[in-house]
């Protein structure tokens, strides 16, 4: 069973990249970001406060996303999953590694796809999504660099990651990512 956490800076292509190979291996995908982005818009209590955050470039607070993490991975127990967008700070690195021992998901890997700045900044422009102008950009870059980089370091730490260059084609992107899992 595939247990993987999918990380890297955002344009990255994790949501692209997250969605061929949970289709391909027939995983949950899990994407913190598409969960928050429903609940905007259908206008529900999280919803309502996470748009603002979200507009910024912000990250919404730790405890919410843990819970949607936490109840994500709950109902997907039988299968195998790869998380897109979570963690993005060590506090919820941290819960996970608690969700997942509550879980016994005990072979978990995180692959970090890797890309220069100007390189997701260009991609992120081009997407065009409503958090995808450049004042945000620039945000996210740094919420980034602040708070979930040190992630990475935190599963370093534990022996469990695997870079993956992810400038290229898609479907090579696709093909080295499976080649590592
Ligand atoms: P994404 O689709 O992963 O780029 O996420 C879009 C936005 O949703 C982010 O810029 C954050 O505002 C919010 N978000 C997604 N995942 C998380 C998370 N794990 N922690 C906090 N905020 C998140």
């Amino acid at each position: 069973m595939h247990q993987l956490i999918l990380f890297g800076p955002p344009g990255v292509g994790k949501g692209t990249q997250a969605a061929l190979i949970s289709e391909k291996l027939g995983l949950s995908h899990i994407s913190t970001g598409e969960i928050l982005r429903k609940a905007v818009a259908e206008k529900t209590e999280l919803g309502i406060k996470a748009k603002e955050i979200m507009d910024m470039g912000n990250l919404v607070p730790d405890e919410i996303m843990n819970g949607i993490v936490k109840e994500a991975l709950a109902s997907t127990a039988e299968g195998g999953f790869i998380l897109d967008g979570f963690p993005r700070t060590v506090a919820q690195a941290k819960a996970l590694s608690e969700i997942f021992r509550d879980l016994g998901h005990n072979n978990v890997k995180v692959i970090n796809l890797t890309a220069g700045d100007s390189e997701v900044t260009a991609r992120l422009l081009k997407r065009g999504r409503s958090d995808d102008n450049e004042e945000t950009i620039l945000n996210r870059l740094k919420v980034y660099y602040d708070s979930t980089a040190p992630v990475k370091e935190f599963y370093m730490n534990m022996g469990i990651v695997t870079d993956v260059n992810g400038v290229g084609e898609v479907e090579d992107i696709s093909r080295s990512l499976l080649s590592c899992i």
